[in-house]
């Protein structure tokens, strides 16, 4: 069965040439065609020779992700791709001053069962390759014609419910060889999978770490979140400590507003108690309201109160500017309305 080349790590290409007894240099070469040139077929990669072009279109799979569909406004464009498997996956690109930033999907579905998240009705399909994330990155920017410098791991699908994948994506994209993003322009946003976090903490390049939290207490979280009923938020608390010591990095905090279940200021208050020792910043959420949930999202005074009392605390605190509500881009709306319209 042919690998797909994008699913390769640079040490497994170089592993692949020396069981080829080939120059391992020419893994080196690969990646500068791959992900500088944006060589698109084996046997244009002129420097390599005919018996290697040949050895590498029998042994691997070169392939674009086709775009089926694009919404775009002025803050965030929206891509829904195809795979090889006639699935779609999506992806958004939100367009910041400071540099834009690509959401990627790490799984053809979700089987976290968040209550308030769309992704979760779609249960999980299967995992994605490391090639099929990093073909979001290539065709997203080969669309724009542009590099994109930040990435989050915040579409589909749990990343770390697919570790090794996940990671061989980051190995890939922040190679030196290839496109060498910086690892720490580049977030991965967990539910709570703290055996993930834990292995996550001792990679050698390590990347920002998101914990999707939501409530500030066990009872309200199992209900939101299922996640949190195998690992508590005792047991999320000291991985997110180990992170932060370990990486010597301040981890974001996603909470989302919901209408009359989190955003009492008793809520601000325990969640300030909560992540007093941490070191920290808190992105509160506005929910984006989805036709098959009741939840509502917090009232723009509401917001504000509970942005305010987390202040007091002294607590780095940002509100998530809303940028894709008026395009379903949050989480899963995009696949989850095609599907629902085929
Ligand atoms: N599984 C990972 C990453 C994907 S979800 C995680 O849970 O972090 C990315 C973020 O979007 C999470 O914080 C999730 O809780 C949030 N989210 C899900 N549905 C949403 C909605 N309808 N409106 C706003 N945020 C939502």
């Amino acid at each position: 069965m042919k690998k797909e080349i994008y699913s390769c790590t640079f040490t497994q290409l170089d592993g692949y040439f020396e069981g080829m007894a080939e120059n391992p240099a020419k893994a080196a070469l690969v990646f500068d065609w791959l992900y500088r040139q944006k060589c698109l077929c084996f046997a244009d990669m002129e420097d390599l020779k005919a018996s290697v072009r040949t050895a590498l279109a029998r042994d691997f799979t070169l392939r674009r992700l086709p775009i089926l569909q694009q919404q775009e406004n002025e803050q965030v464009c929206k891509y829904l791709f195809e795979l090889e498997d006639g699935h779609s996956i999506e992806a958004v690109l939100m367009k910041h001053g400071y540099g834009h930033a690509l959401c990627v999907s790490t799984q053809l579905g979700c089987n976290m069962g968040c209550i308030f998240c769309e992704s979760g009705r779609l249960k999980k399909l299967r995992n994605l390759s490391a090639g099929e994330m990093v073909g979001q990155l290539l065709a997203a920017q080969a669309e724009r014609g542009e590099n994109i410098p930040n990435l989050v791991l915040m579409g589909i699908g749990e990343p770390f419910d697919n570790y090794e994948q996940v990671c061989s994506f980051i190995d890939i994209v922040t190679d030196v060889h290839g496109l060498d993003m910086g690892p720490r322009h580049i977030t991965v946003s967990t539910c709570g999978l703290v055996p993930g976090i834990e292995r996550f903490q001792f990679r050698s390049r390590p990347n920002n770490l998101a914990v999707s939290l939501h409530a500030a207490n066990d009872a309200l979280r199992s209900q939101l979140m299922p996640i949190n009923r195998a690992y508590n938020l005792q047991d999320l608390m000291d991985s997110m400590q180990k992170y932060a010591s370990t990486t010597r990095q301040k981890i974001t905090i996603e909470y989302l507003l919901l209408r009359g279940i989190n955003d009492d200021l008793d809520d601000a208050d325990a969640l300030a108690r909560l992540l007093r020792q941490l070191n920290c910043t808190i992105n509160l959420i506005p929910y984006n309201e989805t036709s098959h949930s009741k939840l509502r999202r917090s009232t723009p005074q509401q917001t504000r109160r509970f942005f305010e009392r987390l202040k007091r605390y002294g607590l780095y605190v940002t509100l998530r500017k809303e940028l894709g509500a008026e395009i379903h881009a949050a989480c899963g709306q995009l696949r989850a309305q095609q599907m629902a319209d085929t």
